[in-house]
């Protein structure tokens, strides 16, 4: 359901809001890459969650080991479009956080497909992982306030919200993971509905709709409003 969510909002999307909004091929090309990743995240948690039954273990972990990569690539998903519209007027601070980003994520997926990542030992050092990356964008946000010159600037009270949402769904959605609440207070009677990780599941889908409208925001506010020209250009 979460890929056809975003299957369905790309084409809208493509054929609709982007045209109405002006949209340049650079535009098309950061959607395109949000979505594609969200709907690979999607597709690697369906593979996961039908095969993980596989009789063989080695299968079964590959399968496992993909349903991980595949949040990476979700999350990565979430930082093109945002760092892209949020510096879209400082190429400079654009490209030092795109790379990052894309290197941070890039060592993460190559740290899963190790053969150690998956084992009980490795679990908390995944823990950790999981949320390294999705924690680092706190830097560019923090950041990008203080470029628009603080909270009292009209876009950084309309965005940072958003922002805040985005990471207060993640943060519910991590701690049902972790937690397993709430089957851990009603053993073998959520197996089938009401578990913690169909609530994670709902969750990330929520969080990446959630962050992707955000996203359109941005790019609006950014084809109505000129950029700003800021004293390190100078
Ligand atoms: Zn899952």
């Amino acid at each position: 359901m979460g890929f056809f969510l975003f299957f369905t909002l790309g084409v809208y999307d493509m054929s609709a809001v982007l045209p109405a909004a002006g949209a340049s091929r650079e535009d098309y090309v950061i959607y395109s890459i949000g979505l594609f990743c969200f709907q690979v995240c999607m597709l690697c948690s369906v593979g996961y969650h039908l095969f993980c039954c596989h009789r063989s273990e080695k299968t079964s972990r590959r399968w496992m080991a993909l349903d991980y990569a595949g949040i990476s690539i979700g999350i990565l998903g979430c930082y093109v479009p945002g760092v892209f519209y949020a510096f879209y007027c400082n190429d400079y601070w654009r490209q030092v956080y795109l790379i990052t980003v894309l290197a941070m994520i890039l060592a993460v997926f190559f740290a899963q497909i190790h053969p150690h990542y998956l084992t009980q030992q490795w679990h908390r050092l995944r823990s950790v992982i999981f949320c390294s990356v999705a924690g680092y964008g706190v830097i560019p946000t923090i950041h990008w306030v203080w470029l628009n010159g603080g909270f009292s600037a009209l876009i950084v009270q309309e965005f940072v919200p958003r922002v805040l949402v985005m990471y207060l769904i993640a943060a519910a959605a991590f701690l049902f993971y972790i937690s397993k609440v709430p089957e851990r207070y009603f053993p073998g009677q959520l197996n089938y509905l009401g578990s913690s990780h169909q609530v994670w599941h709902i969750l990330v889908v929520l969080m990446f709709y959630w962050w992707y409208q955000s996203a359109v925001y941005i790019m609006k506010y950014r084809h109505s409003q000129p950029c700003p020209v800021y004293p390190m250009h100078a």
